[in-house]
């Protein structure tokens, strides 16, 4: 004998309810079945909110045709599959129980309330249905309808009855003695109370009507039949990277479902475990899938089997340090709930001041309210209970496995994830099985919990969640260098992908990431503009959880708000220098809120581009050293101008020369005002804690004061061959000398300049030409001889690696914490 059960997804339409019918003829020729079915899908929860309209004096009558309209057009749907007789007979039964569903409907609104037991009998009527149906569908006499509200017998709430197995047991043997059969079709969720009414076992309770069956029957197994190939690491609507398991234990089940994963109902295992009989979980739309099998053995090799959420929660505490060491409250607090059948889904509880705290679903917090204050109404009034502490939407996320029993640490990744994901937890439990860890959190952090909890124990692949603003030469070029090496980064186990592209008009963004190859397109048709919030709720509603501002703009606006960004959870990164040389305050403020959101500021491009300068800088400070002095030609236009003028050009055909070439800003004052430079030396100079702003910094401009310097940047080119002279004279002056000219930036005692140098021909910085940048450093460690980073210091593509290899580094950060 097997039983087999199949969930209203699997009797949604006539095409799942024919593969049922298909799967059940195919079985039948080598067992004997019991096979359970439930309402069509959202049959039932159609039912619930219809009496929820009725009792609140709602008009329900959308709801009535839209709950007729669903099962009529299922029946019409199998027109031409049954016959005329066979579809007539379906219809009546139908219109038999609509009638029958109206009558008590207008009793429930006339009344204002209904019954648990009315309920049942009206929620139940769905199962009904898909009996009726499937009947049809097989008609053959080797198959018969079990009546369940005659086998299963059941006590409790009427909604929510528990069976009892022995008393089941015999009347289902009995009922089989007298009816020979093939398949019992047997309506799920439906048992008959002890009472001699008809009562319900839960929403979702037809898992357990197999379960019982299977468990009076001690059928071969009990296979549950649904819409996905099994048991997953996490509900596979939630987590695209849910990942199968082969096989669980009846306590892993049960603690899954317990904590909320809806593949089966919390009731589910037990009577299977108890009766020691198999548990299946296979796919109706894939009967070829080997499912999952739950069993006494489980699977040792995988020590973490999933991760469930239990969602609309409350987070009730009883507190009072008048109770301290008072004996037996605990107890009363559960047992007045039992009392009321509030059902409590976690529980914790203080050791020194006396304070417990459990979660309870959201719609019962006023049945627990009235059953505390009714058990505790001289403490309360007598001030030795507080009032009752009651945080709403909250939600319960767990860890579970059997692995959590023998292997060290697993409980502290959990909660490090959680504290990786930003999620506050408001209380933890791990139950007395050592086989679930569980948290308390905000309902609204779950999805973030849920995910990164998901890649730290099963993908074990951390992600990188780009957006980029400003796409002109650089940002184009960073986004040209991550389309290349995403499949190299794949394969080392790194997701990075682009979400996010933004230029000054308008916003992209792409749930499964951007197709890099036509992104250009894509940004030209969008239509919004950039806004950090529309780009906040966009990481909020797709969890993602590393994500990453690139800042490829020279906007000062934009600059302004990194500490934002960086207090909503984004890292930030960025060639601008923008941010590094506004006032000492912000620069403070940017790097307090990296720290206190555990995210990074990283900026290493603002200097010397892809040279890894700022990094050098802080790995030797961190290693103890004290730098006494900093040289360096800090940009690539300067660098290839003072080249040229070295090789005998004039100043004023270099300069053109560097600006055909794409070496200078596009009008070349911005790099001959120094300003450029002024900036970069004060990153550094701060990069060394100097407190310095930018007026600090002494700026020797190449064009002197007296120059009229005024004019569109083709009248300022042609006035410029006037400078010619004086810097070739200066040239011709240092070469005399033996020296160079250069523009160098300085850092000596404390104090900045830029300015224009002879540089004798044994320094370092003499050699520096053609776009290269060198950076020269004399610290304890490094002296007499100096430290020297040299190479090309400008230009999208190193700028671009420089870039990338910041953001790598928000994935240390990420697998750090
Ligand atoms: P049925 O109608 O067959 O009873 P349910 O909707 O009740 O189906 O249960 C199946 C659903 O359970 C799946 O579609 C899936 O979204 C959800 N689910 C939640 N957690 C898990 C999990 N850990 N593994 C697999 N499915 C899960
Ligand atoms: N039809 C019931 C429900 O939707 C029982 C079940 O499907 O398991 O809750
Ligand atoms: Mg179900």
């Amino acid at each position: 004998m097997q039983v087999l059960k199949f969930g209203g997804s699997s009797l949604a339409s006539r095409q799942e309810m024919e593969a049922v019918a298909k799967i059940l003829v195919e079985r039948a020729t080598k067992a004997q079945l019991i096979v359970v079915l439930s309402a069509p899908q959202g049959v039932t929860s159609l039912i619930e909110t219809l009496i929820q309209q009725a009792q609140t004096a709602t008009d329900y009558t959308a709801q009535l045709d839209t709950w007729q309209t669903r099962c009529n057009t299922l029946l019409q749907s199998f027109d031409s599959r049954l016959s005329p007789a066979q579809l007539q007979a379906l219809t009546s039964f139908q219109q038999a129980q609509a009638e029958q569903l109206q009558r008590h409907l207008q009793g429930i609104a006339l009344l204002g309330e209904c019954s648990n037991k009315v309920q049942a009998r009206l929620m139940a009527m769905g199962e009904l249905l898909s009996v009726r149906i499937m009947l049809a569908l097989l008609a053959s006499d080797n198959v018969r309808e079990l009546p369940a509200e005659q086998c299963l017998l059941a006590s409790g709430d009427y909604l929510n009855a528990r069976v009892d197995i022995k008393a089941t047991a015999k009347r289902i043997k009995h009922w089989c003695s007298e009816n020979p059969f093939n398949i019992a079709l047997m309506p799920g969720y439906r048992a008959q109370h002890e009472e001699g009414d008809l009562c319900v076992l839960g929403r979702n309770g037809s898992d357990y009507s197999a379960a019982v069956v299977a468990a009076a029957m001690q059928a071969q197994s009990c296979e549950i039949w649904t819409d996905v190939d099994g048991v997953y690491t996490a509900d596979p609507r939630r987590v695209s990277s849910a990942v199968h398991v082969a096989r669980l234990s009846y306590e892993e089940a049960m603690e899954l479902s317990h904590f909320g994963a809806k593949i089966l109902h919390p009731k589910t295992i037990a009577p299977l475990a108890q009766f020691r009989v198999p548990c299946v979980i296979k796919n109706t739309n894939n009967p070829a899938a080997a499912g999952t099998w739950i069993d006494a053995e489980g699977d040792h090799s995988l020590p973490i089997k999933g991760i469930s959420t239990l969602e609309q929660l409350a987070l009730i505490t009883v507190s009072g340090p008048g109770l301290k060491g008072v004996a037996g409250i605990s107890a009363r607090v559960f047992s007045c709930l039992a009392q009321r059948d509030i059902s409590v889904n976690l529980i914790t509880q203080s050791s020194s001041e006396f304070s417990i705290s459990f979660c309870v679903q959201q719609a019962n917090v006023m049945a627990v309210k009235k059953a505390i204050r009714a058990e505790f109404e001289l403490e309360l009034s007598s001030g030795l209970i507080k009032p009752l502490n009651i945080q709403k939407n909250m939600a319960i996320v767990s860890l579970i496995g059997d692995g959590m029993l023998h292997q060290l640490g697993l409980a502290a990744r959990f909660f490090a994830s959680l504290a990786q994901a930003q999620v506050n937890v408001s209380a933890m439990a791990q139950d007395s099985s050592e086989r679930t860890v569980s948290a308390v959190v905000n309902q609204s952090d779950c999805g973030d919990a849920v995910a990164v909890c998901h890649e730290n124990f099963f993908t074990h692949m951390p992600s990188i969640d780009v957006f980029v603003v400003g796409c002109g030469t650089v940002g184009a070029q960073l986004l040209q260098q991550i389309k290349r090496q995403q499949q190299f980064l794949h394969k080392r186990n790194v997701k990075l992908r682009v979400y996010g592209i933004a230029n000054s008009r308008q916003l992209l963004l792409a749930a499964q990431g951007i197709d890099l190859n036509n992104w250009q397109a894509k940004l030209s048709g969008a239509k919004t503009a950039f806004d950090f919030a529309t780009v906040q709720q966009f990481v909020k509603r797709h969890h993602l959880i590393n994500p990453v501002i690139v800042d490829c703009t020279t906007s000062t606006d934009l600059a302004a708000r990194y500490a934002d960004y960086i207090r909503a959870g984004f890292h930030v990164v960025t060639p601008n220098k923008k941010a590094n040389t506004m006032a000492m305050d912000y620069y403070h403020e940017i790097r307090n809120a990296a720290r206190a959101k555990h995210r990074r500021f990283l900026y290493e491009t603002t200097v010397g581009a892809g040279l890894p300068i700022i990094d050098a800088v802080q790995g030797l400070q961190n290693a103890g050293d004290r730098l006494h002095e900093f040289g360096g030609i800090l940009s690539g236009s300067l660098s290839y101008i003072f080249g040229l003028l070295e090789a005998g050009q004039s100043f004023s055909t270099a300069t053109r020369q560097a600006r055909e070439l794409g070496y200078t800003e596009p009008d070349p004052r911005d790099d001959l005002s120094g300003m450029d430079v002024a900036r970069k030396l004060l990153i550094m100079a701060r990069e060394i804690g100097l407190q310095l702003e930018l007026d600090d910094i002494a700026i020797e401009p190449l064009i002197p004061a007296e120059f009229d310097a005024s004019g569109s940047v083709e009248d300022f080119m042609e006035r410029l061959s006037a400078l010619d002279d004086y810097y070739a004279q200066a040239q011709q002056q240092a070469q005399t000398n033996n020296a160079v000219l250069r523009y160098v930036a300085l850092i000596r005692d404390g104090k900045c300049q830029v300015k224009v140098e002879a540089v004798a021909a044994d320094n370092p910085l003499a050699a520096i030409k053609d776009g290269e940048n060198a950076l020269v450093i004399k610290s304890d460690y490094y002296q007499p001889l100096p430290f020297v980073l040299r190479g090309y210091g400008a230009g999208a593509t190193v700028t671009a690696a420089g870039i990338f290899s910041d953001l790598m580094r928000t994935l240390a950060w990420q697998q750090q914490a």
